[in-house]
């Protein structure tokens, strides 16, 4: 079992595939990203050997993220291989939903089980303004595809930004009139020098909260407000799916965080919001045993810093979202 200092268990593993993405969402990256070239990242061998060694310490919970998951050469192959590692009991992708049409039905063929899709608005215009490069339709098509072969609950992610689509806020709630999805609002979380969107352009989620109310009448708060994974959850009174908030930035979860991320160039990153790393690549490359890696996984997680210091003003400096794997 992987503890930390702070008597949290970690068992849950978010896992970088690569850090390119066919995307360039605004609060993520800017427009003109170098990545990392393909040597410099972990490779299908690497990545299992890895996975492996997190299940024997009791990870049990695995998401797939990036940059843009399903852009990795072999995805569905890779995602079939990780299935068959004893103890990986979920499985899931968060995606930008751009290739799903595609590739949904080979991933549940494959083994994955669900996929949270990031979508900020209905609108084709503020999409693409929000993701420089993308298209509405084709992410809309990837995501009825989805639901289609049966990669669900579908949860739709919003990362909510002051000046882009905190109008969008009702239109996209009101999915939930319609399909049993769970449409998540993000808090936007600002990486210092990243991108140009700033502590200002944060819309937290009371103010969210408030416009929905206004709109759509009071919300009924599920299970007491008790978390779901990271996020609250509300209902539309009669709606068929849920309302979720993730509010990183004000109401902060890191008590309840049993997580660890593992980077596209083999770094064990130990809070999203923090610097702290730990090279598993080096080692694995220079021919450490499984032994080792054990323990240097062990120590790593058993120095796992408390939380973030956002609301303090101390950002995350060494990377972006998409380098890290959000
Ligand atoms: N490319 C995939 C996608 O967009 O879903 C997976 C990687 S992306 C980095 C993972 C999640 O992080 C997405 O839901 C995205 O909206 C969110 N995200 C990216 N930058 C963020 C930021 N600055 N604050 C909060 N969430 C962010
Ligand atoms: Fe790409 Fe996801 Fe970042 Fe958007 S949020 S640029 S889709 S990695």
């Amino acid at each position: 079992m992987a503890l930390d200092q702070f008597g949290r268990t970690i068992r849950y593993l978010r896992i970088s595939l690569t850090d390119h993405c066919n995307l360039r969402c605004v609060y993520c990256m800017p427009e003109d990203m170098t990545f990392r070239p393909n040597a410099e990242l972990l490779q299908d061998d690497e990545i299992l050997t890895l996975m492996e060694l997190f299940a024997r310490l009791g990870f049990d919970k695995y998401r797939l993220t990036g940059g843009e998951p399903t852009v990795r050469a072999h995805v569905v192959d890779l995602v079939r291989n990780m299935k068959q590692i004893p103890g990986v009991r979920s499985l899931s992708m968060t995606t930008n939903g751009v290739l799903l049409k595609k590739l949904a039905g080979p991933l549940k063929e494959a083994g994955l089980e669900r996929v949270n899709v990031s979508l900020d608005t209905l609108d084709p215009e503020r999409f693409r303004r929000v993701t420089r490069w993308g298209s509405l339709e084709q992410v809309w098509e990837g995501i009825l595809e989805a639901e289609r072969v049966g990669l669900t609950p579908i949860k739709i992610n919003a990362v909510v930004v002051n000046g882009y689509n905190d109008g969008d806020l009702v239109d996209l709630a009101r999915l939930t009139c319609q399909y049993p999805w769970q449409v998540r609002f993000i808090e936007m979380m600002p990486f210092g020098g990243a991108t140009e969107l700033q502590l200002r352009q944060v819309v937290s989620t009371a103010d969210m909260l408030r416009t929905l109310t206004e709109h759509l009448g009071p919300l009924e708060l599920i299970d007491n407000g008790r978390l779901d994974g990271e996020a609250r959850l509300y209902r539309i009174p009669g709606a068929a799916g849920t309302l979720g908030f993730i509010s990183s930035v004000t109401m902060p979860f890191c008590a309840a965080c049993t997580r660890a991320r593992l980077t596209a160039d083999g770094r064990l990153r130990l809070c999203l919001l923090r610097d702290n790393e730990v090279d598993l690549l080096t080692p694995l490359r220079q021919g450490a045993t499984i032994e080792d890696l054990r323990q240097i996984i062990l120590d790593a997680i058993w120095s796992k810093p408390w939380g973030h210091g956002l609301a303090r003003g101390e950002f995350a400096t060494n990377r972006t979202m998409s380098e890290i794997g959000g």
